[in-house]
C-alpha cells in the first residue's frame, strides 16, 4: 500500500484506470479508484488474473521490453492498445517501469478506455473500404463499354496514345485493328435489335478469347471495334486479324446464325499521329468491305 495518502489521493482523481504491478510475483501493488471501479479492488492478485482472467502471465506481456539486464527500469515508455475479452473494451495502455518506495521495481499502467474510439476507427475504416470499393466501380463503368463490357471509345483514345508515346519514346512497334461487323443492320432488321445486341456481346466474348492478354480491345461505336497490340508486327497482327476472322466466321451466333466481320491492320510507323495510324487502317477496313468483306487487309 502507499504510505503517501496525498500521491494516493492524486492518483484517485485521475478519470482512468491505473495500476501498479510488482514485475516479479505480477501481482497488484496499488490500483486507483477508476481502476476499482471498473475490476474491484484486486491489489494482491496478480494482473493476468484480476484483468484477464489468465491462470499465467500474458503472452504479450510488456515487462522484459520496460526493464534492463538487472531487471531495474530501463527509462522506457510504452503505448499499446489492448482488447480485454473479459469486459470486451478496448485500453490504450500506457505503461513504464519505475522503482517503488519499497525498493521493488514495478510496472506503471495507465488505462485509457478507447471502445468509442475504436468503434469509430473501425466504421471509418469500413467507410473507407466501401468507398474504395465503389470508387473502383465507378471506375470500371467509366472506362468500360455497358453492352459488352469491353474498353470505350474513351480509355481506346487514352490507351492508343500511350501506346503512341511509349513505342516513340523506346523505339518499340505495335500494331493496331479496326474491325466492323458485316451487314449489322440487316442482322437488326432480321431478328430484331435484342438478337442485335445479343451478336454484339457474343461477337466481344470471341474476340476476347482469341486475343493475348496484353491486346487492348474496344468498342469504337456502333458495331465498330478496335484492337491495339503492343510489341506486335504487322505479319503477326495479320496472322492475328486472321485467326479472329475465321473464329467469328465458323462461330454459329445465338438466334442470328453466321455473322462475319471485316478488318483493317496496319502497323505503327515511326512519325505517326493517332489520326495518320487509324486512317490508314480505316482505309484497309473500307477496302475488305468494297472488296465483299468477311476479310482482313492491311493498310
Ligand atoms: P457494313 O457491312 O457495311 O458494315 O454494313 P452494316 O449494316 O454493318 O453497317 P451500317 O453502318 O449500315 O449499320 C450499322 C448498324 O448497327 C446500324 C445500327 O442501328 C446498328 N447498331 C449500332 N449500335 C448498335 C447497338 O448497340 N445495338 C444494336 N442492336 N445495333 C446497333
Ligand atoms: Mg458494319
Ligand atoms: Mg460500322
Amino acid at each position: 500500500m502507499l504510505e503517501n495518502t496525498l500521491f494516493e489521493t492524486h492518483f484517485n482523481i485521475i478519470p482512468f484506470p491505473i495500476y501498479v504491478i510488482d514485475i516479479n510475483s505480477y501481482e497488484i501493488v496499488f490500483c486507483n479508484s477508476s481502476f476499482k471501479a471498473v475490476f474491484g479492488d484486486r491489489t494482491d492478485n496478480t494482473c493476468y488474473e484480476a484483468l484477464y482472467g489468465h491462470e499465467a502471465p500474458c503472452i504479450d506481456c510488456r515487462i522484459p521490453q520496460l526493464v534492463d539486464d538487472k531487471r531495474g527500469p530501463n527509462g522506457l515508455s510504452l503505448t499499446v492498445e489492448k482488447f480485454n475479452e473479459r469486459n470486451d473494451r478496448w485500453y490504450q495502455l500506457q505503461e513504464k517501469a519505475l522503482s517503488w518506495p519499497d525498493g521493488r521495481t514495478v510496472k506503471h499502467t495507465i488505462a485509457v478506455d478507447i471502445t468509442e474510439l475504436k468503434e469509430v476507427q473501425n466504421k471509418l475504416v469500413e467507410a473507407h473500404a466501401s468507398l474504395a470499393l465503389k470508387t473502383r466501380q465507378l471506375e470500371h463503368l467509366a472506362a468500360h463499354d455497358n453492352l459488352t463490357g469491353v474498353l470505350n471509345r474513351l480509355s481506346l483514345e487514352k490507351a492508343l496514345h500511350a501506346e503512341i508515346d511509349r513505342t516513340e519514346r523506346y523505339g518499340r512497334e505495335f500494331s493496331f485493328v479496326i474491325l466492323d461487323i458485316d451487314r449489322f443492320k440487316s442482322i437488326n432488321d432480321t431478328f430484331g435489335h435484342q438478337v442485335g445486341d445479343e451478336v454484339l456481346v457474343e461477337f466481344c466474348r470471341l474476340l476476347v478469347e482469341n486475343l493475348r492478354q496484353s491486346d487492348l480491345l474496344g468498342r469504337w461505336g456502333g458495331e465498330e471495334f478496335v484492337i491495339i497490340c503492343p510489341e506486335t508486327d504487322l505479319d503477326a497482327v495479320l496472322k492475328m486479324a486472321e485467326k479472329l476472322r475465321s473464329r467469328v466466321a465458323d462461330h454459329a451466333f445465338d438466334g442470328a446464325g453466321r455473322v462475319t466481320a471485316s478488318f483493317g491492320v496496319t502497323q505503327f510507323i515511326a512519325g505517326d499521329s493517332q489520326r495518320s495510324l487509324m486512317k490508314r487502317a480505316d482505309d484497309a477496313l473500307y477496302l475488305a468491305k468494297k472488296k465483299g468483306r468477311n476479310m482482313v487487309l492491311e493498310g
